[in-house]
């Protein structure tokens, strides 16, 4: 963290992710600073430990209402983009996450012969993009995107069935 702490400086610190899905008319913007054990980005200021998203959320919003979380539409825990971020209940989240994996996310990610070759792909290349641009361990992507250390390894490392 630079030693004069600026709204602009701490933008510097996210990438945006061209190469992701488009979300609310953006993509993703990726934080390149430290990732917690659970995934999100989190930084400090005034000897308080944020997580991006929150910290995002307040910025724009002001405060956080009691009892709701600030949640992400994108399921990139490290994703600081406004428009990717709402406010819901735990309950909610875990009820999106479940309709987001019965619409989009392949139950098994790699090696089966599923005819969801293209999304396998898309995911694949998302965390190539991701390691690429910001060079967190396999650990922290595991992390990020909610699946085994094995599986980013092999997305990683694989060739992309055609
Ligand atoms: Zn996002």
């Amino acid at each position: 963290m630079p030693k004069h702490w600026t709204w602009n400086s701490f933008l510097r610190q996210f990438t945006r992710d061209q190469e992701g899905p488009i979300i609310n008319g953006r993509h993703c913007l990726l934080w390149t600073g430290g990732i917690g054990p659970s995934g999100y980005g989190y930084f400090n200021i005034n000897r308080q430990r944020w997580r991006i998203h929150r910290y995002i959320w307040v910025h724009y919003n002001g405060s956080i209402p009691n009892n709701l979380q600030v949640q992400h539409h994108c399921d990139v825990r490290h994703c600081g983009e406004i428009r990717h971020l709402t406010l819901g209940t735990p309950q909610d989240n875990s009820n999106d996450m479940v309709q987001r994996q019965r619409s989009w996310h392949p139950p098994h990610i790699y090696g089966d012969n599923n005819p969801r070759t293209k999304i396998k792909s898309r995911l694949r290349k998302r965390i190539r993009i991701i390691k690429q641009k910001t060079g967190f361990s396999e650990r922290t992507l595991a992390q990020i995107f909610g699946i085994s250390r094995a599986s980013i390894h092999n997305a990683l490392n694989e060739q992309d069935q055609i």
